[in-house]
């Protein structure tokens, strides 16, 4: 069953150089107990997409589109109808634990301070909800840790924190920005193989530069590039038989594949490039590149490409 559908999604930005089109009609759909990792360069428009299913962006941003949960378009409620959806329905767990935690409020209280507000529990039972949540997040001595500070713990841990925080209210689906960032490589082997265990049973967007992260983790990978959608897949698949140029570039790029960086930058998110996006990167262009927007080509079941070597 699918839980959310995300039809023709839009999220521009006035600016006075003129309008940033970050999200540019984006479907995607995310099933049930499905993970779907939504990968892209920085600027991609990854982030922007995960807050505008939140319902997070300034008041500036120009949304549109149809964002279809459990039967509801999320676009059409009301702020307190969302309010109430988000945190205990719909969590996300912000990219950033260092600025994104209150420092001079002890980790406990603010685990305790979203359980009460989600879940109506009780000051007591509220706190004693947060230590076992940090104990899942597999934090050892949780009691005591429970009372320190941000400051007082490393990376790894407040990343955890992170995850036990979004998680704190049981919500159904979850949207993680990414939760790998910035962590070395054996805490971001923990930080995967306990973001597999806790959100098990629930349906996530994980919205990540690092494709080898989703890999591990996702079932289906969506290849965000400019504001648009560039591939969709099983994970295995986006790994092993990649159809998009710029998704062969993007695995290239990996360092287990050598660090093959995709030459030139990503391109403007005001004026984007005619026809392709990618056509001023792309070692295979074609003059129909450059003059025409290519349309999602499906592959096969569950596999899809905007790309005219696929036509
Ligand atoms: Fe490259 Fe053309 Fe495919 Fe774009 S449509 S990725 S420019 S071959």
């Amino acid at each position: 069953m699918v839980m959310l559908d995300i039809i023709d999604l839009k999220a521009h930005f006035p600016t006075p150089d003129g309008l940033v089109k970050a999200v540019d009609s984006v479907d995607l759909q995310i099933e049930d107990n499905e993970r779907l990792g939504l990968i892209g360069e920085t600027g991609s428009g990854k982030t922007v997409l995960g807050m505008s299913i939140i319902r997070l962006l300034p008041p500036s941003a120009i949304v549109e589109g149809r964002m279809i949960y459990k039967g509801r378009d999320l676009l059409r409620l009301t702020e307190e109808e969302m309010r109430r959806l988000r945190g205990k329905e719909i969590a996300m767990i912000l990219q950033n634990p260092t600025t994104s935690l209150n420092p001079v409020l002890k980790i406990g209280d603010q685990i305790a301070e979203v359980i009460s507000l989600h879940l109506g529990l009780g000051k007591r039972e509220a706190k004693a909800r947060a230590v076992q949540m940090l104990e899942a997040a597999m934090i050892p001595e949780a009691e005591r840790r429970a009372e320190q500070y941000p400051h007082e713990l490393s990376g790894g841990m407040k990343e955890r924190v992170m995850i036990a925080m979004g998680l704190a209210s049981h919500p159904s689906f979850v949207i993680a920005d990414e939760p790998t960032k910035g962590l070395d490589a054996r805490t971001k082997a923990e930080i995967i193989s306990l973001i597999q265990d806790m959100t098990s049973g629930r349906s996530m967007l994980m919205i990540t530069h690092d494709l080898a992260a989703a890999g591990e983790i996702c079932d289906r990978i969506a290849v965000l590039y400019a504001g648009e959608i560039l591939e969709e897949a099983g994970a295995e698949t986006i790994l092993s038989d990649p159809q998009h140029p710029y998704t062969q570039g993007f695995i290239r790029s990996l360092p287990s594949q050598g660090l093959h960086p995709i030459s030139g930058s990503s391109p403007s998110l005001i004026d984007p490039p005619s026809g392709c996006r990618f056509h001023p990167r792309c070692p295979y262009v074609m003059e129909i590149c450059k003059r025409e927007h290519p349309q999602m080509i499906r592959l096969e079941r569950g596999h899809s490409s905007r790309c005219y070597l696929c036509h």
